[in-house]
């Protein structure tokens, strides 16, 4: 149904699943694994540096790209983990999330009409995102177990009005992280065609079983033509500050800026000398991360393998995507709302992710950053399924 007044652009997004599933847990009494967020806090000491912000008065209007702690801070992060450097002054830029870093980038990039090449499953907000420019996407399919792509299948989808490649690892929905070779293919292609691409690494801490998060930035060639887009929501359990960044060359900075500061201006304030605290911790603050989301992924993909599901065993993020078939449903849409019911569990369906809605329609998503006690109930309540005859 059109909805009056919106534009034609946007009828397509007039709600989030992850609202929409967040409201049905709320309503069910259910266990949420849909949408993506911790259950507990991130550390300490960022929530006294953010409470000691308010107090001291750090409450109005930042600098435009961002206080000047936090843009050092998020590049002497870039070198402590990958060995990039970026001039804290002209090539980092902090945003209102992730969300707007991508929002940013794909506005000030565009022109309508151009076209922007990724990958399905998407996360929600890029095609929007690419809507609001007025641009149109291109995608490439990635399919479970592996997910991986044919080469040639990406380089046909770049054409003369292609602007820019998007890229996400670790990848939401699919805990695919993008391999070395993997992302070797996608540089030669940016170089070749000469097209700026933007990665969103939101989940770079979040990779499991030794597998390394490969920068996009830091293959040959790649520097100058890569905006990498992060969020403290993820790596500090701090959904809810919504403080995000890019670190791309000066002019492409300049570019994502200009839009920025017409979207929010700037964002923040108190959390952002937290968010500088949060990027100073010791290396073992990462480990310790990565090694309890690990833990959290084995416990649900046991649960969820035991209750009949299949499961795509992520190698990053803190999602795990299942395969429903087994349990007697074809359509992810239809077992994510009956779910709560049957037994007080909420799920995502991937096919919110997929502009091919044959190729998602019987994946749905948990996701695993919760207590281990409510991953433990979830596991314990999804036990008591039985496949639908
Ligand atoms: N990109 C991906 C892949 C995500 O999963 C999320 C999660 N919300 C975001 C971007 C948005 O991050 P933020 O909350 O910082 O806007
Ligand atoms: N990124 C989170 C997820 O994939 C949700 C963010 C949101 O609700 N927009 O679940």
């Amino acid at each position: 149904m059109e909805t009056p007044y919106l534009n034609s652009r946007l009828q397509d997004f007039t709600s989030t699943i992850f609202a929409d599933m967040s409201a049905l847990a709320v309503q069910t009494g259910a266990v949420n694994l849909g949408q993506g967020f911790p259950d507990t806090d991130g550390p300490e000491e960022m929530r006294e540096a953010a409470v000691e912000a308010i107090r001291g008065g750090r409450n109005q209007y930042p600098p435009g790209p961002g206080i000047p702690e936090l843009r050092l801070a998020i590049a002497e992060h870039q070198h402590r983990f990958y060995g990039l450097t970026f001039d804290p002054d002209t090539e980092v830029l902090v945003t209102a999330g992730a969300t707007e870093a991508i929002a940013a980038a794909l506005l000030a990039l565009c022109e309508p009409g151009d076209e922007v090449v990724s990958f399905q499953p998407y996360y929600d907000s890029y095609a929007a995102g690419i809507a609001l420019a007025g641009a149109r996407r291109r995608l490439i399919t990635l399919r479970p177990p592996d997910y991986q792509f044919d080469p040639d299948a990406l380089r046909a989808a770049v054409t003369d009005r292609t602007r820019l490649l998007l890229l996400n690892t670790p990848h939401n929905p699919t805990g695919k992280v993008f391999t070395a070779a993997e992302l070797g293919c996608i540089a030669e292609l940016a170089i070749d065609r000469d097209l700026i691409v933007v990665t969103d690494e939101v989940y770079e801490h979040m990779t499991y079983d030794g597998v390394p998060h490969i920068p996009l930035a830091g293959l040959p060639g790649m520097r100058e033509r890569t905006i990498t887009v992060s969020s403290a929501g993820k790596t500090f359990s701090f959904t809810g500050w919504k403080i995000g960044w890019v670190c791309a060359p000066a002019a492409l900075v300049t570019a994502v800026r200009t839009v920025k500061q017409f979207l929010t201006f700037v964002n923040g304030a108190p959390f952002q000398p937290a968010v500088a605290v949060g990027l100073g911790l010791p290396d073992a603050f990462y480990a310790d991360l990565g090694a309890s989301l690990q833990g959290k992924r084995d416990r649900l993909c046991a649960g969820l393998a035991t209750a009949g599901f299949e499961v795509y065993r992520p190698a990053g993020t803190y999602f795990v995507t299942t395969d429903v078939r087994p349990l007697g449903y074809d359509d992810g849409v239809a077992f994510c709302r009956e779910l709560p019911h049957r037994c007080g569990v909420v799920g995502v369906p991937n096919v919110v992710f997929y502009d091919d809605k044959q190729a998602g329609a019987s994946l749905v998503r948990f996701a695993f950053c919760k207590r281990d006690e409510v991953l433990d109930e979830a596991v314990a309540r999804l036990a008591t399924l039985r496949p639908r005859a």
